[in-house]
């Protein structure tokens, strides 16, 4: 059983904000800064893309009421919200979630779009492929 499912089933404790009948937001462990937040639904699917429709348009909802809340409660502003979708992408835990990370002045959390020396030919190659 991976480490999402013992969460939902309290075989591992966790810092609980949010939970209904299908979906749970809990404090991440490692706090990338404070307040970071996990959404997951209770029912294990390794991703986003490995997800149903339905789950995944009830989560944005959720995620939307708990960054709402802290918002609220923290008086915060700034938020990212992020989904891993495989190692690659650094995803670490294999059952969908979604972060919900408070943004501050002073924090160290990066995501960096730095711009990438690509040639042009380069990108009108991957445009073609999308849209083909
Ligand atoms: P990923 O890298 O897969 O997108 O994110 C997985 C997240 O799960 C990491 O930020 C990691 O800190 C968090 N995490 C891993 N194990 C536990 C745990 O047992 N409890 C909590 N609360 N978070 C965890
Ligand atoms: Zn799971």
């Amino acid at each position: 059983m991976c480490v999402f499912c013992k969460i939902v089933n309290n075989e591992i404790p966790s810092y609980k904000i949010y939970e209904d009948e299908s979906f749970m937001a809990f404090f991440d462990i490692s706090q990338a800064t404070l307040g970071h937040t996990l959404v997951i639904p209770k029912k294990h699917f390794s991703d986003m893309l490995n997800s149903d429709d339905e789950t995944n348009k009830q989560i944005l909802e959720v995620v939307v009421k708990v960054t709402n809340k802290l918002k609220a409660k923290l008086h915060l502003d700034d938020f990212n919200v992020m989904t891993n979708i495989g190692k690659r992408a650094g995803q670490t835990v294999s059952h969908f979630h979604i972060h919900i990370i408070p943004r501050y002045d002073q924090d160290d959390f990066e995501i960096n779009f730095k711009p990438n020396p690509l040639t042009s030919t380069e990108f009108l190659e991957m445009v073609n492929k999308v849209n083909k």
